[in-house]
């Protein structure tokens, strides 16, 4: 299995390489340069198996020779060991025909946790074989630091730094980030918001002297072994509600685009997946792309769902890349020009695909507290907020398919908005009850590459 980039410009990598690189040399992003397929009787063989296994087939064509079968069974099995639910990504039913997929029970209570534990387990693996060392830094608009973090602290052959906007995270998310005591883990609050830390990290990868000089790794969502573990609760799911024989959807609370992409992915290796809703909260640059075909950037108003606060959505890259009949070039033009002008204009063939694909919706601020409000008590299900954006948008897209809602996030990670919309305080889980007690450890920094580099720089040779 090789791996392209989105500009069609960058070395063509392994699965390894792809995995311990992130961003490609181009600027682009990995992608698989053919999906591989799964037949009917290959999704059916997954009915009544455990997420593990249906993990196991799901993955395996994509990373090659990277690990042997077994390597590869014990990397599964180790990362999804912590998680505080035997199903790992449970289904409960909201309503007739639609259904609320839980990715909230693994360590750090967020669905990003299904893919940064099983990166934890895939670059320990790797590096421990090959002896070398990586510097990991990420940018975070607060779930994925704090996974990340869970995941890699105490690794001997990594050190992570994860950059966040500063006071724009929730406290449980801050906590997450900054209460580690390993050595080998740095939160790094920076001024500005999530795409000030995103811009800097895209200045890291292209600053080569620094990326080959600190052997940078990225773990954001960019990450295509990210994208991959995502890719495995659309099967597991989908399969319990009948797939292959039966479609489905689903809805995605939507920002960087990584979890929704992984659903795109699957339809592509022959999951029936009807429609693909992309949900945004009042940062709605993708749905206004969807109505209008025109990708627009206006700037990050912060919401009550902060996970999905961004304006540039990284993950979108490859959408198009598929939208534009895999031309890198194209795709290379489209993102020069939102580089000048902040903006470009999907062609019209573009942007037929994609609404062949996606389907979308915005939910407002007063939407998103209602309907936490209204899902307690009419479904007995207390939602975070993108959740919540998530089963908002659904329920203008139920019909005879049945319906799948991502929910993305344990309502304990925001306790404040919660407990506003339904006036119910959520306890955070009983195995990290402790998380309001421990000792922080925090670097202030000014949103500023060259400043960001010095403290890393300073870090790893100590
Ligand atoms: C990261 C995140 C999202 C957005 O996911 P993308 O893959 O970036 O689209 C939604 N909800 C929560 C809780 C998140 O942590």
């Amino acid at each position: 299995m090789r791996y392209i980039s989105t500009r069609g410009d960058a070395p063509v990598l392994s699965f390894e390489q792809a995995m311990l690189t992130g961003l490609a040399r181009d600027g682009g992003l990995y992608l698989p340069e053919t999906v591989p397929t799964l037949s009917d009787t290959d999704i059916r063989a997954m009915r009544g198996q455990s997420y593990e296994e249906i993990a196991f087939t799901v993955m395996r064509p994509f990373i090659g020779d990277t690990f042997t079968d077994a390597e590869f069974r014990e990397i599964i099995a180790k990362a999804y060991a912590g998680f505080g639910h035997d199903a790992r990504a449970p289904l409960v039913q909201l309503a007739p025909n639609h259904f609320l997929l839980e990715l909230f029970h693994g360590p750090t209570l967020a669905f990003k946790d299904f893919a940064m534990q099983l990166i934890g387990q895939l670059f320990q693996a790797a590096l421990s074989r090959s002896g070398e060392r990586v510097t990991i830094v990420g940018a975070t608009s607060g779930d994925t630091g704090s996974a990340a973090i869970e995941a890699f602290k105490g690794l001997d052959a990594v050190d992570v730094f994860i950059m966040y906007p500063d006071g724009r995270v929730s406290e449980v998310q801050r906590r997450q980030m900054t209460t580690s005591a390993e050595s080998n883990v740095h939160a790094l609050a920076v001024e500005g918001d999530f795409d000030t830390c995103q811009g800097a990290l895209k200045d890291m990868f292209n600053d080569f002297e620094f990326r080959d000089g600190v052997r940078l790794a990225g773990v954001n969502s960019i990450n295509w072994a990210r994208v991959l573990a995502q890719v495995v609760y659309y099967f597991s799911s989908a399969v319990s509600l009948g797939a292959p024989d039966r479609a489905v959807s689903f809805t995605v609370p939507t920002g960087n685009f990584g979890d929704i992409f992984a659903g795109y992915i699957a339809k592509r290796m022959g999951l029936p997946i009807e429609k693909l809703v992309i949900a945004t909260n009042q940062n709605d640059i993708l749905h206004r792309t969807l109505e209008t075909g025109s990708y627009t950037t206006d700037g990050v108003k912060p919401s009550i769902s902060p996970s999905m606060d961004i304006q540039v959505s990284s993950n979108f890259e490859r959408a198009l890349f598929y939208a534009y009949g895999q031309d890198g070039k194209a795709v290379a033009e489209q993102m020069d020009s939102l580089k000048a002008d902040g903006s470009f204009k999907v062609s019209q063939g573009a942007y037929q695909a994609l609404k062949e694909t996606y389907a979308s919706g915005r939910v407002s601020e007063t939407q998103t507290s209602a309907m936490i409000k209204a899902a307690h008590s009419a479904m007995g299900e207390l939602l975070c907020p993108h959740s919540a954006v998530g089963v908002h948008v659904a329920q203008d897209h139920l019909g005879d398919t049945p319906m799948i809602t991502l929910a993305t996030a344990h309502p304990a990670k925001f306790p404040a908005a919660v407990e506003d919309a339904s006036g119910i305080h959520p306890p955070l889980p009983a195995r990290m009850a402790d998380l309001y007690d421990r000792d922080e450890t925090i670097t202030h920094v000014k949103g500023d590459v060259a400043a960001i580099q010095a403290i890393i720089r300073e870090r790893i040779s100590a």
